[in-house]
Protein backbone atom coordinates (compact mmCIF):
# COMPACT_ATOMS: atom_id res chain seq x y z
CA UNK A 1 0.00 0.00 0.00
CA UNK A 2 1.19 3.34 -0.89
CA UNK A 3 1.34 6.05 2.39
CA UNK A 4 -1.40 8.12 0.39
CA UNK A 5 -3.62 5.43 0.00
CA UNK A 6 -2.86 4.30 3.67
CA UNK A 7 -6.29 5.22 6.09
CA UNK A 8 -5.77 8.02 9.08
CA UNK A 9 -7.52 9.90 12.04
CA UNK A 10 -8.13 13.73 11.07
CA UNK A 11 -10.56 15.74 11.47
CA UNK A 12 -12.53 13.64 13.50
CA UNK A 13 -12.88 10.81 11.01
CA UNK A 14 -11.24 8.32 9.26
CA UNK A 15 -9.87 9.82 6.06
CA UNK A 16 -7.26 9.00 3.48
CA UNK A 17 -3.82 10.29 3.93
CA UNK A 18 -4.19 12.68 0.68
CA UNK A 19 -7.56 13.91 1.67
CA UNK A 20 -6.02 15.03 4.95
CA UNK A 21 -4.32 18.84 4.36
CA UNK A 22 -2.63 21.02 6.07
CA UNK A 23 -1.83 24.48 4.95
CA UNK A 24 1.25 26.61 4.38
CA UNK A 25 0.71 28.82 6.90
CA UNK A 26 -0.16 26.62 9.61
CA UNK A 27 0.88 27.87 12.74
CA UNK A 28 1.99 24.01 13.93
CA UNK A 29 4.41 24.04 10.67
CA UNK A 30 5.80 27.29 10.61
CA UNK A 31 6.27 27.58 14.61
CA UNK A 32 6.96 24.17 15.44
CA UNK A 33 3.38 24.22 17.62
CA UNK A 34 2.71 21.03 17.95
CA UNK A 35 3.23 17.30 20.41
CA UNK A 36 3.39 14.37 19.45
CA UNK A 37 3.99 10.83 20.50
CA UNK A 38 5.54 7.88 18.53
CA UNK A 39 4.02 4.08 18.99
CA UNK A 40 5.16 0.64 17.96
CA UNK A 41 2.92 -2.09 16.79
CA UNK A 42 4.72 -5.79 15.86
CA UNK A 43 3.66 -8.02 14.23
CA UNK A 44 2.97 -11.25 15.30
CA UNK A 45 3.20 -13.64 12.08
CA UNK A 46 2.11 -16.99 14.80
CA UNK A 47 -0.99 -15.47 16.18
CA UNK A 48 -1.52 -12.94 13.19
CA UNK A 49 -1.91 -9.97 15.72
CA UNK A 50 -0.63 -6.78 15.65
CA UNK A 51 0.31 -6.10 19.15
CA UNK A 52 0.73 -2.22 19.78
CA UNK A 53 3.02 -1.34 22.65
CA UNK A 54 2.00 0.20 26.11
CA UNK A 55 -0.78 2.56 24.07
CA UNK A 56 -2.13 3.95 27.20
CA UNK A 57 1.50 5.17 28.23
CA UNK A 58 2.35 6.86 24.96
CA UNK A 59 -1.41 8.35 25.38
CA UNK A 60 -1.11 9.55 28.58
CA UNK A 61 2.54 11.62 27.83
CA UNK A 62 0.64 12.95 24.84
CA UNK A 63 -2.28 14.34 27.10
CA UNK A 64 0.52 15.77 29.36
CA UNK A 65 2.78 17.68 26.24
CA UNK A 66 -0.42 19.29 25.19
CA UNK A 67 -1.29 20.38 28.77
CA UNK A 68 2.01 22.10 28.56
CA UNK A 69 1.66 23.82 25.57
CA UNK A 70 -1.80 24.89 25.96
CA UNK A 71 -3.19 22.54 23.65
CA UNK A 72 -6.10 20.11 24.15
CA UNK A 73 -6.52 16.76 22.60
CA UNK A 74 -10.15 15.96 22.01
CA UNK A 75 -10.12 12.53 23.38
CA UNK A 76 -9.66 10.57 26.30
CA UNK A 77 -6.54 8.03 26.87
CA UNK A 78 -9.26 5.75 26.40
CA UNK A 79 -11.18 6.58 23.20
CA UNK A 80 -7.29 7.52 21.92
CA UNK A 81 -6.49 3.75 22.26
CA UNK A 82 -9.80 2.83 20.64
CA UNK A 83 -9.54 5.32 17.30
CA UNK A 84 -6.01 3.69 17.21
CA UNK A 85 -6.79 -0.10 17.19
CA UNK A 86 -9.69 0.83 14.76
CA UNK A 87 -6.88 2.62 12.37
CA UNK A 88 -3.89 -0.03 12.11
CA UNK A 89 -7.17 -2.51 11.69
CA UNK A 90 -8.50 -0.39 8.60
CA UNK A 91 -4.97 -0.23 6.79
CA UNK A 92 -4.80 -3.95 7.34
CA UNK A 93 -1.54 -4.02 8.69
CA UNK A 94 0.65 -7.90 8.56
CA UNK A 95 4.19 -5.98 9.40
CA UNK A 96 5.30 -3.57 12.28
CA UNK A 97 3.91 -0.40 11.87
CA UNK A 98 4.58 3.22 13.38
CA UNK A 99 1.63 4.90 14.71
CA UNK A 100 2.31 8.95 14.68
CA UNK A 101 -0.18 10.79 17.10
CA UNK A 102 0.18 14.81 16.62
CA UNK A 103 -1.82 17.59 18.15
CA UNK A 104 -1.24 20.96 16.49
CA UNK A 105 -1.66 24.50 15.96
CA UNK A 106 -3.51 24.70 13.17
CA UNK A 107 -4.77 28.45 12.63
CA UNK A 108 -3.41 29.91 9.38
CA UNK A 109 -1.79 33.06 9.80
CA UNK A 110 0.54 35.42 11.14
CA UNK A 111 1.86 35.89 14.45
CA UNK A 112 3.33 33.25 17.02
CA UNK A 113 1.79 32.39 20.52
CA UNK A 114 0.02 29.05 21.72
CA UNK A 115 -3.60 30.85 23.79
CA UNK A 116 -6.46 31.62 21.92
CA UNK A 117 -4.88 29.84 18.82
CA UNK A 118 -7.17 26.21 17.69
CA UNK A 119 -5.81 23.04 17.45
CA UNK A 120 -6.11 19.78 15.34
CA UNK A 121 -5.69 16.58 16.05
CA UNK A 122 -4.22 13.90 13.58
CA UNK A 123 -2.64 9.71 14.16
CA UNK A 124 -1.14 8.78 10.83
CA UNK A 125 0.63 5.11 10.65
CA UNK A 126 3.08 3.93 8.46
CA UNK A 127 5.05 0.39 8.25
CA UNK A 128 8.61 0.20 9.99
CA UNK A 129 11.46 -1.94 9.76
CA UNK A 130 14.33 -1.25 11.66
CA UNK A 131 15.35 2.40 13.05
CA UNK A 132 19.03 1.44 13.29
CA UNK A 133 21.04 -1.17 11.50
CA UNK A 134 22.89 -2.07 15.08
CA UNK A 135 23.81 -5.31 15.03
CA UNK A 136 27.28 -4.45 15.54
CA UNK A 137 26.27 -1.71 17.93
CA UNK A 138 26.29 2.30 17.44
CA UNK A 139 29.82 4.91 17.53
CA UNK A 140 27.95 7.58 19.35
CA UNK A 141 30.17 11.21 20.28
CA UNK A 142 29.11 13.42 22.47
CA UNK A 143 27.30 16.09 20.38
CA UNK A 144 28.44 20.02 20.43
CA UNK A 145 25.00 20.89 20.54
CA UNK A 146 23.41 20.79 23.81
CA UNK A 147 19.90 19.20 24.96
CA UNK A 148 17.52 22.02 24.85
CA UNK A 149 16.75 23.23 28.78
CA UNK A 150 13.85 23.10 30.28
CA UNK A 151 14.21 26.70 30.94
CA UNK A 152 13.90 26.87 27.36
CA UNK A 153 11.52 24.55 26.12
CA UNK A 154 9.96 22.02 28.08
CA UNK A 155 12.03 18.84 27.85
CA UNK A 156 9.59 16.50 29.34
CA UNK A 157 7.18 17.39 26.58
CA UNK A 158 7.75 15.55 23.14
CA UNK A 159 7.24 18.53 21.03
CA UNK A 160 7.46 18.93 17.21
CA UNK A 161 9.60 22.33 17.25
CA UNK A 162 12.09 20.79 19.78
CA UNK A 163 13.11 18.22 17.62
CA UNK A 164 15.15 20.54 15.55
CA UNK A 165 17.91 20.00 18.29
CA UNK A 166 17.76 16.43 17.69
CA UNK A 167 18.06 16.81 13.88
CA UNK A 168 21.47 19.45 14.38
CA UNK A 169 22.97 16.54 16.47
CA UNK A 170 21.78 13.82 14.86
CA UNK A 171 23.06 14.99 11.87
CA UNK A 172 26.48 16.45 12.97
CA UNK A 173 27.42 12.66 14.25
CA UNK A 174 26.37 11.08 11.33
CA UNK A 175 28.24 13.45 8.79
CA UNK A 176 31.19 13.21 11.02
CA UNK A 177 30.96 9.42 10.59
CA UNK A 178 29.23 8.35 14.14
CA UNK A 179 25.95 6.83 14.31
CA UNK A 180 24.12 8.46 17.15
CA UNK A 181 24.46 11.74 19.39
CA UNK A 182 25.00 11.81 23.43
CA UNK A 183 23.30 14.95 24.01
CA UNK A 184 25.05 17.04 27.20
CA UNK A 185 22.45 19.29 29.17
CA UNK A 186 23.48 23.20 29.26
CA UNK A 187 25.21 22.64 32.66
CA UNK A 188 27.54 19.77 31.11
CA UNK A 189 25.66 16.38 32.33
CA UNK A 190 24.64 13.75 30.17
CA UNK A 191 20.99 14.12 28.74
CA UNK A 192 20.02 11.55 26.27
CA UNK A 193 20.53 10.61 22.66
CA UNK A 194 18.86 12.61 19.72
CA UNK A 195 15.85 10.51 20.06
CA UNK A 196 16.48 7.51 22.83
CA UNK A 197 17.13 7.55 26.40
CA UNK A 198 20.66 6.95 27.71
CA UNK A 199 21.44 3.80 30.28
CA UNK A 200 25.07 3.07 31.56
CA UNK A 201 26.03 -0.24 33.36
CA UNK A 202 28.97 0.12 35.69
CA UNK A 203 29.79 -2.75 38.42
CA UNK A 204 26.37 -4.32 37.70
CA UNK A 205 24.21 -1.88 38.76
CA UNK A 206 22.06 0.33 35.82
CA UNK A 207 22.58 4.44 35.85
CA UNK A 208 20.50 6.73 33.64
CA UNK A 209 19.43 10.24 34.04
CA UNK A 210 16.87 11.25 36.18
CA UNK A 211 13.72 13.24 34.74
CA UNK A 212 14.89 16.49 36.12
CA UNK A 213 18.40 16.13 33.61
CA UNK A 214 16.40 17.37 30.37
CA UNK A 215 15.15 14.11 29.49
CA UNK A 216 12.55 13.23 27.52
CA UNK A 217 10.43 10.57 30.34
CA UNK A 218 10.53 7.45 27.59
CA UNK A 219 8.15 5.10 27.82
CA UNK A 220 10.71 2.18 26.84
CA UNK A 221 13.04 3.98 29.80
CA UNK A 222 10.23 3.76 32.19
CA UNK A 223 9.93 -0.31 31.20
CA UNK A 224 13.40 -1.19 31.44
CA UNK A 225 14.06 0.28 34.67
CA UNK A 226 10.67 -2.05 35.54
CA UNK A 227 12.51 -4.81 33.84
CA UNK A 228 15.89 -4.18 35.45
CA UNK A 229 14.20 -3.96 39.10
CA UNK A 230 12.05 -7.04 38.80
CA UNK A 231 13.37 -9.52 36.16
CA UNK A 232 17.06 -9.43 36.54
CA UNK A 233 17.36 -7.92 40.45
CA UNK A 234 19.40 -4.99 39.20
CA UNK A 235 19.79 -1.87 40.89
CA UNK A 236 18.60 1.06 39.15
CA UNK A 237 20.11 4.37 39.48
CA UNK A 238 18.73 7.36 38.49
CA UNK A 239 20.96 10.80 38.84
CA UNK A 240 23.47 13.06 36.83
CA UNK A 241 25.71 11.11 34.98
CA UNK A 242 29.05 13.14 33.79
CA UNK A 243 30.88 12.41 30.44
CA UNK A 244 33.23 10.69 31.43
CA UNK A 245 31.23 8.46 33.10
CA UNK A 246 30.19 7.04 29.55
CA UNK A 247 33.90 6.48 28.94
CA UNK A 248 34.58 4.36 32.07
CA UNK A 249 31.14 2.54 31.82
CA UNK A 250 31.08 -1.44 31.13
CA UNK A 251 27.95 -1.55 28.98
CA UNK A 252 25.79 1.57 27.46
CA UNK A 253 22.78 1.72 25.80
CA UNK A 254 20.11 3.27 24.24
CA UNK A 255 16.49 3.02 24.24
CA UNK A 256 13.25 4.18 22.62
CA UNK A 257 10.33 3.30 20.92
CA UNK A 258 11.79 3.34 17.42
CA UNK A 259 15.27 2.35 18.67
CA UNK A 260 14.40 -0.36 20.86
CA UNK A 261 17.09 -1.85 22.88
CA UNK A 262 20.27 -0.89 21.16
CA UNK A 263 24.04 -0.72 22.58
CA UNK A 264 26.56 1.47 22.08
CA UNK A 265 30.25 0.41 21.27
CA UNK A 266 32.31 3.51 21.68
CA UNK A 267 31.72 7.05 22.89
CA UNK A 268 34.00 9.40 21.08
CA UNK A 269 36.13 6.77 19.40
CA UNK A 270 36.59 5.17 23.01
CA UNK A 271 35.30 1.13 22.92
CA UNK A 272 32.99 0.14 25.68
CA UNK A 273 34.50 -2.45 27.45
CA UNK A 274 35.40 -4.82 24.82
CA UNK A 275 33.42 -2.87 22.38
CA UNK A 276 30.47 -5.65 22.30
CA UNK A 277 27.23 -5.93 23.73
CA UNK A 278 27.35 -6.90 27.32
CA UNK A 279 25.87 -9.02 29.34
CA UNK A 280 22.76 -7.12 31.01
CA UNK A 281 22.30 -5.08 27.88
CA UNK A 282 21.61 -8.57 26.04
CA UNK A 283 19.30 -9.74 28.38
CA UNK A 284 17.38 -6.50 28.56
CA UNK A 285 16.86 -6.47 25.00
CA UNK A 286 16.04 -10.05 24.47
CA UNK A 287 13.34 -9.62 27.22
CA UNK A 288 11.78 -6.34 25.85
CA UNK A 289 12.36 -8.10 22.41
CA UNK A 290 10.20 -11.07 23.33
CA UNK A 291 7.61 -8.81 25.32
CA UNK A 292 6.77 -6.67 22.15
CA UNK A 293 6.37 -9.76 19.89
CA UNK A 294 3.76 -11.39 22.79
CA UNK A 295 5.85 -14.28 23.67
CA UNK A 296 6.11 -13.43 27.14
CA UNK A 297 2.82 -13.98 28.60
CA UNK A 298 3.22 -12.42 32.06
CA UNK A 299 3.57 -9.19 30.17
CA UNK A 300 0.27 -9.66 27.83
CA UNK A 301 -1.09 -6.17 29.15
CA UNK A 302 1.61 -4.29 27.86
CA UNK A 303 0.30 -4.86 24.25
CA UNK A 304 -2.83 -3.90 23.13
CA UNK A 305 -4.06 -6.49 20.12
CA UNK A 306 -5.06 -4.93 17.17
CA UNK A 307 -7.40 -7.96 15.42
CA UNK A 308 -8.79 -9.84 18.37
CA UNK A 309 -12.13 -10.56 18.21
CA UNK A 310 -13.07 -7.94 15.81
CA UNK A 311 -14.61 -7.83 12.82
CA UNK A 312 -11.77 -6.08 10.23
CA UNK A 313 -13.74 -2.80 8.29
CA UNK A 314 -12.83 -1.85 4.99
CA UNK A 315 -12.18 1.84 4.88
N1 LIG B 1 14.25 11.11 24.07
C1 LIG B 1 13.81 11.74 22.96
C2 LIG B 1 14.26 13.12 22.68
C3 LIG B 1 12.95 11.06 22.06
O1 LIG B 1 12.53 11.67 20.95
C4 LIG B 1 12.57 9.73 22.35
C5 LIG B 1 11.66 9.00 21.40
N2 LIG B 1 10.31 9.25 21.68
C6 LIG B 1 13.04 9.14 23.52
C7 LIG B 1 13.88 9.85 24.36
C8 LIG B 1 12.62 7.75 23.90
O2 LIG B 1 11.29 7.79 24.36
P1 LIG B 1 10.29 6.55 24.17
O3 LIG B 1 10.91 5.39 24.84
O4 LIG B 1 9.04 7.01 24.83
O5 LIG B 1 10.15 6.36 22.70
Amino acid sequence: MKLYESTVYAQGRFLRYDEARVGLLTHGLNYGTGCFEGIRGYWNADERELNLVLLREHFERLHTSARILLMHVPHSVEELAEITVELCARNRYEENVYIRPLVYKNAEDVGVRLAGVDDAFAIATIPFKHYYDATAGLKACVSSWRRIDDTMAPARAKITGGYINAALAKSEAQMNGFDEAVMLSSDGHVAEGSAANLFLVKRGKLFTPDPTQNVLEGITRRAIISLAKDELGIEVVERALDRSELYAGDELFFTGTAAGVVFVNSVDHRPIADGRIGSVTRALRDLYERIVLGREPKYRAWLTPTYAGRRVTAA
